[in-house]
């Protein structure tokens, strides 16, 4: 819980981080994770802060970056680029120099002209880069549109139709090594289903590229395991039966390494948004809470539509029902219409609950605000 202290003693909107839940969340993966030698990469982008960055790679995790600035950021933190996975349908030239000089694991590539432009590069500093490539399985996460990424008319991966090419184009480039196949077909998924229906197609596509006589070092199966947003009191995600389908559904191969890229299911839980009721504004037929915190702070429920339990941390009066908005100009900076809060008033202490993962990071100074402040339950911040 957050004591009144830490409300008294930082200036609102902030994120609070339960340090002991990350660590309690990190040790639980760990254990459930090396039963079966499966390695984890931390998918940086759902929470790039530094203090939680150096807590996760603490635990010997790799990570998964999707931007040059990621890949220093990480290695800052305490990863090793050796770990470092790198993705992205748009990776710049000096993105990929930049990766190449830091010797990072693998680039996970999306489509013929990246690969060919990797070699390229990788020819210009006489070095030989493994890559791996994204192929679109054309499974559907069943979780928003804006978060399905597998499926065939997205812009990531390559579709299995055009494996052939990728196949012949990579045989010609000298400077590169195929060493896996890499999968990552959306974010927030509740169905354990979907990831065995994500084995059963990895298993064939893997059976056909092993039939045209390659053989693969590694398989990425990415990350989105969902988190329950509608009850954050579940606060540590389902690790276990879900590295336990891949281990049930995935065919294994002697030498051949799983890799797993995690994010929100990591981080989402361990955060929280405080902010304050600045005004009740009443209208004919509504009451709004307007916050002190904004879709600068949190963009999920503008961006995504997502819902956040909400729970006003001052009061025990009834509950009654607000629209709980933002005070930034656009008329989509609401966190939720309808909720049922504690009856609330100015300076109210109001906690978004779950917002871990994907908040922070997408933080912005729109209209001029303020980056979000930040608060770690392990120090005393004044
Ligand atoms: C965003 C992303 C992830 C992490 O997804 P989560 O849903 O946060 O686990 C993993 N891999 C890739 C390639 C991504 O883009």
């Amino acid at each position: 819980m957050i004591n009144s202290d830490i409300l008294i003693n930082n200036k609102t909107p902030f994120y609070y981080y339960d340090i002991d839940l990350l660590n309690r969340t990190l040790e639980y993966i760990q254990s459930e994770a090396n039963k079966y030698n499966f390695n984890i990469h931390y998918a940086i982008k759902a929470n790039s802060n530094t203090k939680i960055l150096k807590h996760i790679s603490s635990f010997g995790f790799g990570a998964d970056c999707v931007s040059a600035n990621e890949i220093e950021q990480s290695i800052q933190c305490g990863f090793n680029p050796n770990s470092i996975v790198y993705a992205g349908v748009g990776k710049a030239d000096w993105e990929i120099e930049l990766a190449i000089n830091n010797n990072i694991q693998c680039f996970n590539c999306e489509s013929i002209p990246e690969i060919e432009i990797i070699n390229e590069i990788a020819l210009k500093k006489n070095k030989k880069v493994d890559i791996a490539i994204r192929i679109n399985p054309n499974i559907d996460a069943k979780t928003h549109k804006y978060i399905t990424t597998g499926i065939e008319d997205s812009k990531f991966g390559i579709n299995f139709n055009e494996i052939d090419a990728v196949l012949e184009t990579i045989k010609k480039l000298k400077n590169l090594n195929l060493i896996g196949l890499h999968f990552h077909i959306g974010s927030q998924i509740s169905d354990m289903n979907i990831f065995k229906d994500l084995c059963i197609r990895i298993n064939e596509i893997h059976k056909i590229i092993n039939d045209k006589g390659i053989l693969l070092k590694s398989i990425n199966v990415g990350g989105g395991l969902g988190v329950d947003y509608d009850n954050p009191e579940n606060n540590i995600p389902d690790f276990k039966s879900y590295f336990s389908i891949f281990n049930q559904y995935l065919n294994k191969v002697k030498g051949q390494s799983i890799h797993f890229e995690l994010g929100r299911s990591i981080v989402a839980n361990c955060g929280t948004l405080i902010s304050k009721v600045l005004y009740i504004k009443e209208s004919a037929n509504k009451k709004f809470a307007i916050l002190d915190a904004g879709m600068n702070d949190l963009l999920r429920p503008a961006l995504y539509n997502a819902k956040h339990k909400i729970l006003n941390l001052s009061s025990k009066d009834k509950l009654e029902k607000y629209d709980i908005v933002g005070p930034v100009c656009e008329s989509s900076d609401s966190f939720g219409k309808d909720i049922m809060i504690n009856k609330a008033s100015r300076n109210n202490y109001i906690a978004i609950k779950s917002t871990g993962a994907y908040g922070e990071s997408m933080a912005s100074r729109y209209n001029l605000r303020n980056l979000t402040n930040v608060v770690f339950s392990d120090v005393n911040h004044i």
